[in-house]
């Protein structure tokens, strides 16, 4: 019996090291995406029992931005959602897979940027990048499951509020068993964003959004 190899992965391990953070100690692997040029990382935390995450595990595929996560900007929730993942991927075991290349939904900074511009006279998220020629979303996911499968995971639940995220997930072949919602950092800066998202981009996000100031 002949078996058809498995296509080629999207990307190559480079180097594993221990990292401590303010959210406990993981293990830092360095990834490079053979196809964009990218530098990704995924960030494992061992199970409480001290085993790595196999099967099953609590999986964040978490896309870079740069102003959310370093500058603190109260434009999206993606700093609060990283940090929110680290603590509860710290706390159960499992894996933060965070892509770079990813900036704005994919446009990159510059044109994120000038998405905001637009968003001053009144676009929402979506509009802002059609007005620019833009993809609304034109991120891909085929490395966080390459990256995934050489973990040795193929069985996720999947802390996101992002359907199109699961439905790419599991078309590179990863099986996600739950959507686990992660609903933090929302505030008065980025209600409208968040809304744009659940009306017009299909995330799950409650119908009312607490607001935290
Ligand atoms: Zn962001």
């Amino acid at each position: 019996m002949t078996t058809t190899p498995a296509a080629a992965p999207q990307i190559s391990f480079e180097v594993e090291t221990t990292v401590p953070t303010t959210h406990g100690t993981f293990a830092f692997r360095a990834y490079r995406d053979l196809v964009t040029g990218a530098d990704h990382i995924a960030v494992v935390a061992t199970r409480p029992d001290g085993s790595a995450p196999g099967g099953g595990a609590l999986v964040r595929v978490h896309s870079e931005c740069l102003t959310g996560e370093a500058f603190g900007s109260l434009k999206c929730e993606c700093g609060p959602q990283l940090d929110a993942a680290l603590n509860i991927i710290h706390e159960q075991g499992g894996v933060v897979v965070y892509l770079r290349g990813h900036e704005g939904r994919g446009i990159g900074l510059v044109d994120k940027l000038r998405a905001y511009r637009l968003q001053e006279d009144g676009y929402d998220t979506l509009d802002a990048n059609l007005a620019l020629g833009l993809p609304a979303d034109s991120r891909q996911y085929g490395a966080a499951a390459d990256i995934l499968r050489d973990l040795g995971i193929d069985e996720i639940r999947l802390l996101s509020n992002n359907p199109e995220k699961r439905r790419q997930l599991v078309e590179h072949g990863i099986v996600v068993s739950e959507l686990v919602p992660l609903v933090v950092g929302v505030g008065a800066d980025n209600e409208g964003y968040l809304d744009t998202k659940r009306d017009r981009m299909g995330h799950q996000l409650p119908g009312h959004l607490p607001s935290d100031g």
